[in-house]
């Protein structure tokens, strides 16, 4: 069966799938029927998620009250400490909050992994080839309120113009810090130290209250509106039945004929949509045991409607991760041989959203990547300034107009994008099979 044959059986078979619920319970029950009917080697393998929602609101609430607060009371603090306290922060979200959020976690879920010839921990014991793991989220995410959508079309230009306001307080946070430690130290700049201060303390402090305060306002009622009204489901065609039926064709695929070079796998992972944990707890597992040179990860997700298909050359600002730059060219180069419109992306605040590559990235694994499809939008002039600001490589704005909203069914979702996403994606699998190949022959083995 083809990949639109397999997402019109999910979609109607299942229906929504999100974590938690007993859709995504029935989710894993066709998963491995499905894979039995194909014939490959199934197992569940359990990891754990943050189930209560109240939890998870009130853990993200509490981190940004807390830097709001500390910045409110800003003006009465030494530079140095506000300063050291915004950059603990930065380091703390960036670092500490995720590692965090996946040792809270207790509620239990599956993910299914699935191989082509060898079961998983067999591969893991004794790796003889590469690995290949080509994967999908198979939960589906609950509607966002209208006014969260609206407004986060409205983000692309005011929110990198807020993040661009803060930028520059924070340079002069700093440039206060180093004229007070010039004047602690050595006796000079307390001039300029001053006329900072005064700015810092008249116009400054105000404008980032001024940018603070609304945000907060929104992020509470944000929160209570999830919390106390009820928004239904998203049907999730797109976000991800198109991926899991993305991997569905490609096991039917390569069944037919197995990359000669590699150990193939396949996973379908579970609440992706709560932060990516089914994935990420899978790597925290057993990342560790695979090699970070000769893993290679294809993650699908969203490649049902949108024009362009994403090549994602690396993400993070403060902590950055380049895509092998080998893999973006061979990405790019099949795109060309294939005719499908592509976009370099890396992934950053300007871009926003995620998917399951990124906790391999983060870890090391440079040859993890997400196949995407996204309607592009012209960059703001504000996320173009931040952009440059920021020396993020490629910057990318895209539409939201379907994804997690009740709008996201069978019906929009365009057999050629599908189709042609799974064409790119066996075209790649053949390349990193060729390359695997190359580099066996020449490095001696992985
Ligand atoms: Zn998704």
């Amino acid at each position: 069966m083809d990949a639109i044959g397999y997402l019109r059986r999910l979609q109607s078979e299942v229906g929504p799938r999100r974590a938690g619920t007993p859709g995504e319970a029935r989710a894993r029950a066709w998963l491995l029927g499905v894979l039995g009917e194909v014939g490959v080697l199934a197992e569940e393998r359990e990891y754990a998620f943050l189930g209560s929602p109240l939890v998870r609101y009130a853990i993200a609430w509490v981190r940004n009250m807390a830097l709001f607060v500390f910045l409110l009371f800003s003006r009465q603090l030494d530079s140095i400490i506000v300063l050291g306290g915004v950059v603990l922060h930065q380091l703390y979200s960036s670092r500490l909050h995720p590692r965090l959020m996946l040792r809270l976690a207790r509620t239990r879920s599956q993910n299914i992994l699935a191989s082509l010839e060898k079961p998983f921990s067999e591969h893991l014991d004794e790796p003889q080839r590469p690995t290949l793991l080509i994967c999908a989220h198979y939960d589906t995410p609950q509607n966002l309120p209208r006014w969260i959508v609206r407004m986060i079309k409205k983000m692309r230009s005011v929110g990198p113009l807020l993040s661009m306001t803060m930028l520059t307080l924070f340079a002069v946070l700093f440039l206060m810090s180093v004229f007070n430690l010039l004047d602690m130290l050595f006796g000079v700049g307390s001039q300029a130290l001053t006329a900072l201060s005064t700015f810092w303390i008249k116009v400054g402090y105000w404008i980032m209250v001024a940018v603070f305060v609304p945000q907060l306002l929104l992020i509470t009622i944000y929160i209570l509106d999830l919390l106390l009204r009820e928004h239904g489901d998203s049907p999730g065609a797109d976000d991800n039945g198109s991926g899991v039926a993305l991997v569905l064709e490609m096991i039917e695929r390569l069944k037919k004929s197995p990359p000669a070079n590699l150990e193939t796998f396949f996973a379908f992972w579970g609440a992706e949509e709560l932060g990516l944990y089914g994935s990420r707890q899978f790597v925290r597992q057993y990342g560790g045991r695979l090699d970070k040179g000769s893993t290679y990860i294809v993650n699908a997700d969203v490649v049902g409607v949108g024009e362009k298909l994403l090549i994602h050359t690396g993400q993070g600002v403060m902590f950055r991760r380049k895509t092998d730059p080998e893999i973006v060219t061979a990405l790019i180069d099949i795109c060309e041989a294939l005719d499908v419109a592509y976009l370099r992306s890396w992934e950053s605040p300007i871009s926003g959203g995620s998917s399951d590559h990124a906790e391999w990235a983060e870890r090391g694994f440079s040859k993890a990547v997400s196949l995407l499809r996204e309607n592009p939008k012209k960059l703001s002039w504000p996320a173009r300034a931040l952009a440059f600001l920021l020396r993020v490589p490629d910057p990318a704005q895209f539409d939201i107009e379907h994804v997690h909203t009740p709008e996201d069914t069978i019906d929009i979702i365009r057999e050629d994008v599908l189709a042609a996403t799974v064409d790119v994606c066996e075209a790649y699998v053949r390349w990193i099979d060729a390359h695997a190949a190359v580099e066996q022959g020449t490095g001696g083995g992985a």
